[in-house]
């Protein structure tokens, strides 16, 4: 199946990545189905990839719904008479402490982030099944891989993502045609943090120097054209990924003790849902600015990532030499 035939469904495509994501599949040509909550926000991304040679459907949808996205999937074979590739990228985002947000807040993250995703890939598995193949590209996170203080629900969320990947892969190994990519982006430069639900009292920032939304879109593109099991995007989650793996613990405390330092800013900011319920009305678009900014954050990010390369490449070594590769040789807990 060439670009220029291809019908692809974007999930979360009114901001960030999945805008991005639209963009970059508008201008390969084919057919494109965009859905989010806001239908505007839609409306004006349509006209822009019909600019760049698409043919587009516009299909507002929550996530949460499970209805809504087989809805979705329904209007996009009656439309293009197909699907091929579907990309779950709708996602949201909470900081606070696990005790102190409330649990509704918790529930609603891993309702978008988790069930958004089973309701697309439930809705979308039995037309793979019908014709005998398809692209589903996951959208997880470096924190599919491991934890992050503040950040309990979102992770939860994003390990999920990845072993309902995994379980899909092995369910459709029947189906030679079917194949499942868990994407795993580092800091991206988005509107998701300012959008985020917020229980710290500070200000939240992206760790580091985020990379840009097209830049995941680009590794998006990549899965559908040669689809990989699981993709970190940008060197915080190449690197993120591998450190979790090898040295767990090390991680963990880095996390704790240093990234989250640079995650958030000193100004104080009142408790705030975010838009974990209702779209906000600004955002629509794919980069927010944080890179511009992050030029002296990006310095501390580099000096962590020479020093944590040096120890993983250290834990390469002693985990080889104790003849159990592959295995976290730092699994102990530490306070
Ligand atoms: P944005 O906030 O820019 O985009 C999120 C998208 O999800 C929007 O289009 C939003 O549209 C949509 N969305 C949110 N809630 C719902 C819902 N209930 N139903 C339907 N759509 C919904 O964030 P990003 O582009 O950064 O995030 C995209 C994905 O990438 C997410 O899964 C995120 O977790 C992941 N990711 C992002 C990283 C980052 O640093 N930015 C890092 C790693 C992963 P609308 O409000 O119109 O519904």
């Amino acid at each position: 199946m060439g670009r220029r035939d291809r019908v692809v469904v974007v999930t979360g495509a009114s901001s960030g990545i999945g805008r991005a994501c639209a963009l970059r599949f508008a201008e390969a040509g084919g057919a494109l189905v965009v859905t989010a909550r806001r239908a505007d926000a839609l409306e004006e991304l349509a006209t822009e990839c019909r600019g760049r040679g698409a043919d587009v459907l516009v299909a507002p949808a929550d996530v949460t719904d499970a209805e809504a996205m087989d809805r979705v999937a329904a209007e996009t074979v009656a439309r293009f008479g197909r699907v091929d590739v579907w990309v779950n990228n709708a996602g949201v985002n909470m900081y606070g402490r696990t005790e102190e947000v409330p649990a509704r807040l918790w529930h609603r993250v891993v309702e978008t982030n988790l069930f958004g995703v089973y309701h697309g890939t439930r809705a979308v598995l039995p037309w793979f099944r019908e014709q005998g193949g398809g692209t589903l590209i996951n959208v997880s996170s470096v924190l599919g891989h491991t934890g992050f203080p503040q950040q309990s629900a979102y992770a939860a969320s994003k390990h999920g993502i990845r072993a309902l990947s995994d379980c899909v892969r092995q369910e459709s190994l029947d189906v030679k045609g079917i194949v499942v990519c868990t994407v795993l982006p580092g800091p991206v430069d988005t509107p998701l943090f300012r959008v985020a639900a917020n229980w710290t009292g500070r200000k939240v920032v992206p760790p580091g120097r985020p990379v840009s939304a097209d830049r995941v879109a680009a590794q998006v593109l990549r899965c559908a054209d040669h689809p990989r099991r699981e993709v970190p995007v940008g060197g915080a989650s190449r690197f993120g990924v591998l450190a979790a793996r090898i040295v767990p613990g090390m991680v963990e405390r880095a996390g704790a003790r240093v990234l989250s330092r640079q995650h958030f800013a000193d100004q104080p900011t009142a408790p705030s849902e975010g838009n974990l319920f209702e779209p906000p009305d600004f955002g629509a678009r794919v980069d927010d600015g944080w890179r511009a900014g992050s030029r002296r954050r990006s310095r501390l990010s580099r000096a962590l990532l020479v020093t944590g390369l040096l120890l993983g490449v250290a834990a390469v070594i002693a985990t080889a030499r104790a003849g159990v590769a592959g295995q976290p040789i730092v699994g102990r807990y530490a306070r």
